[in-house]
């Protein structure tokens, strides 16, 4: 009797101790971005080294989650395994309040291009992928 094959699960992100912050944050549902004081940049991936100025003078700022769609692309075959019965499913570059561009996936609407319009406004949510690692998703602003 042939056994059904499960696609392997997804790999996940491994946090950095300069991200360490950025996933505890993720997996209580709150999402924070890295912001520089010297030049008021607010950038993704979290780093502790402005990409914009190399200014070492940055901290932490809770997001309020609001964003707008900067860039997408619908995914019709799954690149990977673990990613083909997930599609069709929307890739996207959403910018959030203060500036940062967030590669991410947009859920709660239909993968259609008639759908998605890039400026529309979003917010964030949550999936919690494993025990460790929550990714942050975006959806239509409400
Ligand atoms: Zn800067």
């Amino acid at each position: 009797m042939a056994q059904q094959s499960q696609p392997p699960p997804i790999t996940p992100p491994l946090p950095q101790p300069e991200s360490d912050f950025y996933w505890e944050k993720c997996k209580a549902h709150e999402l924070w971005l890295r912001h520089c004081k010297a030049c008021d940049s607010t950038y993704f991936y979290p780093r502790d080294i402005c990409p914009d100025c190399f200014s070492r003078d940055t901290d932490w700022i809770k997001s309020s989650g609001r964003g707008t769609l900067y860039a997408f692309s619908i995914v019709h075959r799954g690149p990977v395994p673990a990613f083909r019965d997930r599609a069709p499913y929307i890739t996207a570059l959403v910018e959030v309040e203060g500036g940062a561009r967030i590669p991410t996936n947009l859920v709660d609407i239909e993968p259609d291009p008639a759908n998605v319009k890039i400026g529309m406004a979003l917010q964030v949510v949550f999936e919690d992928l494993d025990d460790k690692i929550t990714l942050p998703k975006f959806r239509p602003a409400s």
